[in-house]
């Protein structure tokens, strides 16, 4: 039996898609690095996006995205697109914040 943090915290919607995504290995491209400049997003997005057309699970995957409000780009869609179509984030701005370090973190560990 699911923890009552696990019931909140946990994202709905079955998560099988995931395996068949064409964006293994590619994260760096689907969320934004911290302080990304405008014009490095719009040609990150650009690469994610080609990556997304290709891919089998796109409508399962801007589904579930859509869905849990995620950060990032998914299923051919970046935030401000979801934003658009009424799935804005809901993560607040600490919750940003620590994704941010988290991932500064992970990209300073593949440098060193
Ligand atoms: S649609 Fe895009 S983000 Fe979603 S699994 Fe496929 S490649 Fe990854």
């Amino acid at each position: 039996m699911l923890s009552a943090y696990e019931t909140i915290a946990a994202p709905m919607g079955s998560t099988a898609w995931m395996e068949h995504g064409r964006c293994g290995g590619e994260s760096s491209l689907f969320f934004a690095p911290f302080a990304e400049r405008p014009e490095a997003r719009v040609r990150r997005e650009a690469r994610a996006r080609s990556i997304c057309e290709q891919c089998v699970v796109l409508v399962s995957c801007r589904d579930y995205a859509r869905r849990n409000r995620e950060l990032g780009f998914w299923g051919g869609e970046s935030e401000s697109e979801r934003a658009e179509a009424g799935f804005a984030p809901t993560t607040p701005i600490v919750g940003r914040k620590r994704v941010a370090e988290e991932r500064a973190r992970d990209a300073m560990r593949r440098v060193l």
